[in-house]
């Protein structure tokens, strides 16, 4: 019997012991799996109106800290089934190699959110399995606007080395990407740049831009024949987060699966989520 709970450096964290309902399934499990997301700090390069990072800065990562909740909760024979490294822009912070080091030893899934506008370290990248690069639009000068940067194409094309492990992320606003015919267009660019697969996220309602451009997900009807549908259910509880998979077949026959996921509730624990931030552990994201 899984216990509703597990008690890590002394914060209580919520465990579900089932899986998303995929076409009205949901499987019980018999391990516990922890998601962790890392938030380095709030410093970054980029200008974008519908920002979520928190303004406050940690100067000093604690990395004595990190490592023994990572070996806690190992030693409880929990799985940590992703380590995710987030900010602000993590590839502006110093400590991101060393941390990312340690956190490679206790998951076999790093990831690393980041806009792609800095020159990657090949160092940190060579460590981590997944790169959540933001891309807001495939046309490049909207794509700029939104983000108040230019892009360098050299920068751009550098990260063009690790396109197996980028997946490109946008987040779903009014005035750009909002549609079936813009997120088509959105994945043919994605797919002739080399990627394959692609995520669309709802935004969080946080201030007056979010909520002048926020759409709901459920509104983007999809009726081309090219892409198919895998009904998915993240929570069984529907107001709290929603997401929906996809593939489509490209223009040039490749197949892209993606996902658009949008979280309703921001305050509701939905468990088997750990937040490592300000060097202390919170159990929901906030
Ligand atoms: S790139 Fe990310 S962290 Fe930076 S301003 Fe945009 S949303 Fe915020």
């Amino acid at each position: 019997m899984i216990k509703p709970y597990i008690i890590i450096d002394n914060t209580k964290i919520k465990i579900n012991n089932s899986t998303c309902i995929i076409n009205n399934k949901s499987t019980k499990v018999n391990n516990i799996s922890v998601n962790i997301s890392v938030y380095l700090d709030s410093l970054c390069n980029a200008k974008c109106k519908f920002c979520c990072a928190t303004k406050d800065y940690i100067a000093d990562f604690n990395f004595n800290k990190f490592e023994n909740i990572l070996r806690e909760i190992k030693n409880n024979s929990y799985t940590i089934n992703r380590i995710i490294f987030t900010g602000g822009e993590p590839l502006l912070n110093k400590n991101l190699f060393n941390a990312m080091y340690i956190a490679k030893q206790y998951t076999n899934e790093l990831v690393l959110n980041t806009n792609g506008f800095i020159y990657p370290n090949n160092k940190c990248i060579d460590l981590v399995d997944v790169i959540n690069m933001s891309i807001h639009h495939y046309d490049n000068n909207i794509n700029n606007d939104i983000f108040g940067l230019n892009k360098d194409i050299n920068i751009f094309n550098k990260w063009l080395d690790y396109k197996n492990k980028i997946i490109p992320t946008c987040v779903l606003m009014k005035s750009y990407i909002n549609k079936e015919d813009d997120i088509i267009n959105y994945l043919d660019y994605i797919d002739s740049k080399g990627f394959k697969k692609a995520a669309f996220y709802g935004l969080m309602r946080i201030n007056d831009y979010t909520k002048d451009e926020y759409i709901d997900i459920n509104n983007i009807k999809f009726n081309n024949k090219y892409i198919i549908n895998n009904k998915r259910i993240c929570y069984p509880i529907k107001n709290i987060c929603q997401c929906n998979n996809y593939c489509y077949t490209s223009k040039i026959n490749n197949i892209i699966p993606f996902y658009i996921r949008q979280v309703i509730n921001h305050n509701y624990d939905k468990g088997n989520f750990i937040l490592f931030k300000n060097n202390q552990i919170i159990s929901k994201f906030k």
